[in-house]
């Protein structure tokens, strides 16, 4: 069977786009089953939801887990669904990516995995760089550029903090889109290649003027 990759930046409607597909299953009497990395805070534990407050209870795992035996017991307490999805997939450790490449070679189960494709400073997740290495099919989930007219396609996940775009810090730090950030002083924007670059300028001009 085969491993999926869904990927687009922030706030492209990737969440939403699980939940759909999970539905499609559903609404024909058969069974999916739904994971995500506890590393996703932004949510109430035990359930994936999407922005606009769609939910489903899903099974949390942390980096430590081996996902081949987490759903052999599974399948053993309650059978194999006919589909498994998975959410932030971004967060997945590269031997969880092909754990989950033996779940649908050794279980015969589609495995569709949904994720952001890089970090605020343009680098592939662990977890995305294995989905690209390993899965069937990569599908990029898009959206445009949210700098003011332009209609480009957003490829980049700018960080801003207080309004200024900032290019260092860790890779994972769990934030939302503006104004939907709980910290609303620290969020990401989805940015063309053309408006990522100029931010990155800025930064950079402002760094020298501080120093
Ligand atoms: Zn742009």
């Amino acid at each position: 069977m085969k491993l999926y990759f869904r990927y687009g930046c922030m706030d492209s409607s990737k969440t939403l786009r699980l939940l759909a597909d999970a539905n499609e299953y559903t609404e024909r009497g058969e069974q999916v089953l739904l994971l995500k990395p506890e590393i996703d805070s932004r949510s109430e534990q035990g359930f994936i939801e999407s922005r606009i407050g769609l939910k489903a209870p899903c099974i949390t795992f942390n980096e430590k887990d081996d996902l081949l035996n987490l759903l052999l017991a599974v399948k053993e307490k309650v059978g194999i669904p006919q589909c498994i999805l998975v959410d932030e997939a971004q967060f997945l450790k590269a031997l969880q990516v092909v754990n989950l490449r033996m779940v649908a070679d050794r279980l015969g189960v589609p495995v569709m995995c949904y994720g952001l494709k890089s970090d605020f400073q343009g680098n592939m997740f662990e977890g995305s760089k294995a989905l690209f290495e390993h899965a069937n099919r990569v599908e990029e989930v898009k959206t445009i550029c949210r700098e003011k007219g332009c209609k480009k396609k957003a490829m980049y996940n700018g960080r801003f903090k207080n309004g200024l775009p900032v290019f260092d810090g860790d890779s994972v730090r769990i934030g939302d889109t503006e104004g939907r950030a709980e910290d609303s002083d620290f969020y990401y924007v989805p940015k063309c290649s053309v408006h990522f670059f100029q931010d990155l300028l800025d930064y950079e001009k402002r760094r020298k003027g501080e120093n």
